[in-house]
């Protein structure tokens, strides 16, 4: 049976890299995927991982029919054995509807790759209705860290470093982060409620002001 598989987790699980995993393998065994993206860091068309690699995709409109799209595709003839959608958080619910549609009327498999929550940890429009349609969710063992060491379950988007918690839910940043620069940095949950991004805690470590409390 095809399924609908959403794998999720914060910005530097290995989402991507799992994604071009998964394309490799498949094609390997003589497979056609199907490769949707929106705003990959790599740019326009592109699905890219941390660690470099890169392939051609096709890059997802707002009101793009993704469903339309492939049955288009293969009206003409062409292949697509499998979907891959990656920054699957960016698209829209009727667009995670119509993937499901695919699943179910194509029977073709579809792999949704997303952050589950935002900058404030709030579910994106597009990850909840994956929780909601898919048929597996894979939440990804996050390999990412805390400046604490904790594990790194929260995304913070931050500007010079400091985290904010208001603005518009998609602000594709710099993950480098420069000087007054919108960046993005996992944290741990406690260090997402309190706020404390690496640069913070560094900052409050040098203060003579601050006792070092444990306090958990
Ligand atoms: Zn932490």
């Amino acid at each position: 049976m095809p399924e609908l598989v959403f794998f999720s987790g914060t910005m530097d699980c290995g989402k991507s890299t799992l994604a071009l995993q998964i394309e490799h393998n498949r094609s390997a065994r003589g497979l056609v995927g199907m490769i949707f993206t929106r705003n990959d860091r790599a740019g326009e068309g592109k699905l890219s991982s941390r660690l470099g690699l890169v392939t051609d995709a096709v890059e997802v409109g707002d009101g793009a029919d993704l469903y339309a799209y492939l049955v288009d595709h293969l009206s003409q003839g062409r292949r697509a054995d499998y979907v891959i959608a990656d920054e699957a958080q960016f698209l829209a619910p009727e667009q995670i509807d119509q993937l499901a549609r695919v699943v179910d009327d194509l029977e073709l498999d579809v792999y949704a790759f997303g952050i589950t929550t935002d900058f404030r940890s709030r579910l994106f429009p597009g990850s909840q209705r994956l929780v909601e349609l898919a048929d597996r969710v894979e939440v990804l063992q996050v390999e990412a860290l805390c400046w604490c060491g904790a594990r790194a379950t929260h995304n913070a988007r931050t500007v010079g470093g400091v985290m904010v918690v208001e603005g518009a839910q998609v602000v594709v940043g710099d993950v480098t982060g420069s000087a007054d620069e919108i960046g993005y940095e996992v944290l741990c949950r406690r260090h997402h409620r309190r706020r404390m991004t690496a640069a913070t805690a560094h900052a409050a470590a040098l203060s003579p002001d601050v006792l070092p409390v444990s306090s958990g």
